[in-house]
Protein backbone atom coordinates (compact mmCIF):
# COMPACT_ATOMS: atom_id res chain seq x y z
CA UNK A 1 0.00 0.00 0.00
CA UNK A 2 1.01 3.56 -0.63
CA UNK A 3 1.89 5.48 2.08
CA UNK A 4 -0.63 6.03 4.71
CA UNK A 5 -0.64 8.37 7.11
CA UNK A 6 -4.05 8.88 9.06
CA UNK A 7 -5.08 12.17 9.59
CA UNK A 8 -7.75 11.22 12.30
CA UNK A 9 -10.77 12.45 10.43
CA UNK A 10 -12.62 9.98 12.15
CA UNK A 11 -15.04 8.80 9.05
CA UNK A 12 -13.54 5.43 9.31
CA UNK A 13 -15.59 4.92 12.58
CA UNK A 14 -19.22 7.16 11.10
CA UNK A 15 -18.96 4.00 8.09
CA UNK A 16 -22.24 2.77 8.09
CA UNK A 17 -21.21 -0.67 9.12
CA UNK A 18 -20.43 -3.41 12.00
CA UNK A 19 -17.70 -2.81 14.12
CA UNK A 20 -17.46 -6.91 14.80
CA UNK A 21 -16.35 -7.77 18.38
CA UNK A 22 -13.70 -11.24 18.50
CA UNK A 23 -14.57 -13.54 21.27
CA UNK A 24 -13.09 -11.69 24.29
CA UNK A 25 -13.37 -7.91 23.01
CA UNK A 26 -16.38 -7.32 24.55
CA UNK A 27 -15.26 -8.33 28.11
CA UNK A 28 -12.08 -6.26 27.89
CA UNK A 29 -14.02 -3.02 27.14
CA UNK A 30 -16.64 -3.88 29.91
CA UNK A 31 -13.68 -4.15 32.16
CA UNK A 32 -12.00 -1.02 31.00
CA UNK A 33 -15.56 0.77 31.00
CA UNK A 34 -15.88 -0.33 34.73
CA UNK A 35 -19.23 -2.35 33.84
CA UNK A 36 -20.34 -5.91 34.04
CA UNK A 37 -20.05 -7.95 30.97
CA UNK A 38 -23.82 -8.30 31.36
CA UNK A 39 -24.47 -4.59 31.21
CA UNK A 40 -22.43 -4.02 28.34
CA UNK A 41 -23.53 -7.24 26.26
CA UNK A 42 -26.88 -5.28 27.03
CA UNK A 43 -26.75 -1.84 26.52
CA UNK A 44 -23.74 -1.43 24.09
CA UNK A 45 -23.82 -4.20 21.89
CA UNK A 46 -26.20 -5.51 18.67
CA UNK A 47 -25.97 -8.28 16.62
CA UNK A 48 -24.34 -8.57 13.58
CA UNK A 49 -27.01 -8.07 10.28
CA UNK A 50 -25.81 -11.89 9.97
CA UNK A 51 -26.68 -12.73 13.67
CA UNK A 52 -23.02 -14.31 14.05
CA UNK A 53 -21.21 -11.98 15.75
CA UNK A 54 -21.59 -9.46 18.30
CA UNK A 55 -20.99 -5.57 17.31
CA UNK A 56 -20.67 -2.49 18.61
CA UNK A 57 -23.79 -0.07 18.61
CA UNK A 58 -24.35 3.33 17.04
CA UNK A 59 -24.81 6.74 17.76
CA UNK A 60 -28.02 8.04 16.21
CA UNK A 61 -26.49 9.69 13.36
CA UNK A 62 -24.52 5.89 12.96
CA UNK A 63 -21.10 7.31 14.27
CA UNK A 64 -19.43 4.67 16.60
CA UNK A 65 -20.54 5.47 20.27
CA UNK A 66 -16.48 5.56 21.08
CA UNK A 67 -16.02 8.04 18.56
CA UNK A 68 -14.98 11.13 20.63
CA UNK A 69 -12.90 14.49 19.64
CA UNK A 70 -9.50 14.84 21.57
CA UNK A 71 -8.22 18.18 22.93
CA UNK A 72 -6.50 18.94 19.49
CA UNK A 73 -9.73 18.78 18.04
CA UNK A 74 -8.92 15.50 15.62
CA UNK A 75 -10.78 12.24 16.17
CA UNK A 76 -10.16 9.67 19.06
CA UNK A 77 -11.42 6.54 20.24
CA UNK A 78 -12.91 6.31 23.64
CA UNK A 79 -11.53 2.79 24.23
CA UNK A 80 -8.81 3.38 22.43
CA UNK A 81 -6.55 0.85 24.43
CA UNK A 82 -8.78 -2.03 24.10
CA UNK A 83 -10.30 -1.39 21.07
CA UNK A 84 -11.76 -4.04 18.36
CA UNK A 85 -9.62 -6.00 16.37
CA UNK A 86 -11.49 -5.14 13.48
CA UNK A 87 -10.43 -1.10 14.31
CA UNK A 88 -6.53 -1.68 15.07
CA UNK A 89 -6.63 -3.46 11.45
CA UNK A 90 -8.08 -0.99 9.57
CA UNK A 91 -7.05 0.07 6.33
CA UNK A 92 -4.33 -2.51 6.16
CA UNK A 93 -5.76 -6.32 7.05
CA UNK A 94 -9.46 -5.03 7.24
CA UNK A 95 -11.07 -2.79 5.24
CA UNK A 96 -14.60 -2.27 3.22
CA UNK A 97 -15.20 -1.47 -0.39
CA UNK A 98 -13.98 1.86 -1.57
CA UNK A 99 -12.70 2.98 1.85
CA UNK A 100 -10.54 5.15 -0.03
CA UNK A 101 -12.93 7.30 -1.09
CA UNK A 102 -13.71 7.89 2.77
CA UNK A 103 -10.46 7.99 4.29
CA UNK A 104 -8.95 11.12 4.94
CA UNK A 105 -5.78 10.17 4.28
CA UNK A 106 -6.67 10.36 0.26
CA UNK A 107 -8.06 13.52 0.67
CA UNK A 108 -5.96 16.91 -0.71
CA UNK A 109 -7.93 19.01 2.17
S1 LIG B 1 -14.17 1.49 18.71
FE1 LIG B 1 -12.96 3.33 18.47
S2 LIG B 1 -11.73 2.99 16.61
FE2 LIG B 1 -13.41 1.48 16.62
S3 LIG B 1 -15.05 2.42 15.40
FE3 LIG B 1 -15.41 2.93 17.57
S4 LIG B 1 -14.43 4.93 17.87
FE4 LIG B 1 -13.62 4.05 15.97
S1 LIG C 1 -10.80 7.55 7.78
FE1 LIG C 1 -8.60 7.29 7.39
S2 LIG C 1 -7.64 9.25 7.96
FE2 LIG C 1 -9.71 9.20 8.84
S3 LIG C 1 -9.39 8.41 10.94
FE3 LIG C 1 -9.88 6.67 9.63
S4 LIG C 1 -7.90 5.85 8.96
FE4 LIG C 1 -7.54 7.92 9.74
Amino acid sequence: MKEFKCRRCGNCCRWPGAVKLEPGEAEKIAAFLNMTEVEFFDLHTRLTPDRRHLSLIEKDDGSCEYLSVAGDGLACCAIESVKPVQCRDFPERWNFPDWQKLCGAFSDE
